[in-house]
């Protein structure tokens, strides 16, 4: 059975370039609807915690210091099948593979700075919706 919620981040580099209301409007007009959202900036230790997965990676430093050089949108968005359908939506990690139309291809500039997180899982989206909202802030 698949869940009917994911979390999604617009990131510094989509926020810095003036793109916040474009990509709403993208996620709305897809037919996903905002249950909780926020203007936030994530702290170092945030930020480590939230793509602890990757701390091995080569990247790792880079991707902490990207993810939190600027204010960020965090949000729950619900929909039928809405990890996977989100992940078509935002298009490939790296805008030059993604598919026309997505959101990266639209609007990241590179495999870094891609413009918006997607969770990968109905587990990782409830962790990640919960990491940023009280329950009284989901609707
Ligand atoms: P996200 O988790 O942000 O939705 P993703 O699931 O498409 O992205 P991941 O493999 O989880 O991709 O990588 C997390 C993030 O780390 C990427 O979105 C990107 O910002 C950064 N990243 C991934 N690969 C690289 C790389 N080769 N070089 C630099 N940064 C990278
Ligand atoms: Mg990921």
């Amino acid at each position: 059975m698949t869940g009917n919620r994911t979390f999604t981040m617009i990131k510094p580099d989509a926020v810095e370039n003036g793109h916040i209301g474009a990509i709403l409007e993208k996620i709305t007009a897809a037919g996903f609807k905002i249950v909780a959202m926020k203007y936030t900036q994530l702290s170092r230790r945030d930020a480590e915690t939230f793509y602890a997965i990757h701390k091995e990676r080569p990247f790792f430093g880079e991707l902490v210091e990207f993810m939190t050089r600027g204010p960020i949108v965090a949000a729950i968005l619900e929909k039928d099948n809405a990890v996977e359908d989100f992940r078509a939506l935002i298009g490939a990690t790296n805008p030059e593979q993604a598919a026309e139309g997505t959101i990266r291809k639209l609007y990241a500039t590179s495999v870094a700075e891609n413009a918006v997180h997607g969770a990968d899982s109905d587990e990782n989206a409830a962790i990640e919706g919960a990491f940023h909202f009280s329950g009284r802030e989901i609707f």
